[in-house]
């Protein structure tokens, strides 16, 4: 599962190696992209936004991958072997001396100028989490749209409240936050609110920055987790057993340490 920060990585890479570059070969399968709408013009930018990877071409149109669970970009030399099979490439794009290739994403396609602003889950987006600033604000402004007991554990993965905290950070900052996943977003402060957000944000963007692996004074990031995938091992900071349930909708995992993040009141655990 792709977590905002390796979107974030993946935009840098590609914009390392094809930005500013001319597209000189393009081929798609079973995606939603011509070929001839690609070569021949130039990479001016390529964007993160959540889970989406927008590269803008000189021509105003843009190429738009979703990751969902198993997309990914590679960028190859000429000539490399591949680390995935060919039959999983869903768009191939040839500039300078490389070669970027999408495999797996459920969404490629091309928009025009103007469609992003109208696209159904673009369009809607909250903050970026990684964007600098954060707009907190607004982040605020979105969360108050949403049911009083709507879970902050919950909200936190609500792209279109705050987008680009996938399930690690969400896990993360609520520990380093002591804050129980299931309490009601409305007995949350706003001001706790932007620290938490901005915790996902500060675990996020070290993780980001370390050169190996996850920042090395502390842990919440996926090398070293606090609470992510530990279920039943003992918290670093109480020893208490870590816990994990499914929580929300879409019934995603998520872990806590009872201890440090107690549950709200009414609640059996
Ligand atoms: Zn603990």
């Amino acid at each position: 599962m792709p977590e905002g920060d390796t979107i974030f990585r993946t935009a840098r890479s590609l914009r390392q190696w094809i930005g500013g570059r001319e597209i000189t070969g393009a081929r798609s399968q079973r995606a939603r992209v011509a070929p001839e709408r690609l070569v021949g013009r130039t990479v001016e930018a390529v964007e993160a936004r959540a889970k989406h990877l927008l590269i803008r071409l000189s021509s105003g149109d843009v190429v738009h991958t979703h990751m969902r669970m198993d997309g990914s970009w590679h960028v190859y030399s000429f000539g490399e072997r591949w680390r995935k099979p060919g039959w999983q490439a869903r768009l191939v794009l040839e500039a300078g001396d490389r070669v970027a290739v999408c495999f797996e994403a459920p969404v490629v396609e091309l928009l025009g100028p103007g469609e992003e602003a109208r696209h159904p889950a673009l369009s809607r987006l909250g903050p970026d989490v990684l964007v600098d600033p954060l707009d907190l604000g607004e982040v605020r402004r979105r969360a108050s749209t949403r049911p009083a007991d709507l879970p902050v554990g919950v909200l936190l993965l609500d792209q279109q409240v705050v987008s680009g905290i996938g399930n690690i950070y969400r896990c993360e900052s609520l520990f380093a936050r002591r804050l129980h996943p299931s309490v009601p977003r409305s007995a949350v402060p706003d001001a706790e609110l932007d620290l938490l957000v901005s915790t996902a944000s500060r675990l996020m963007r070290s993780n980001l920055e370390a050169s190996r692996g996850f920042g090395r004074d502390f842990g919440g990031g996926p090398d070293r987790p606090w609470v992510y995938g530990r279920a039943g091992r003992p918290c670093a900071r109480c020893r208490t057993p870590i816990e994990a349930a499914m929580i929300g909708e879409e019934a995603r995992q998520v872990w806590w340490c009872p201890a440090c993040q107690p549950p709200p009141p009414r609640l059996s655990r």
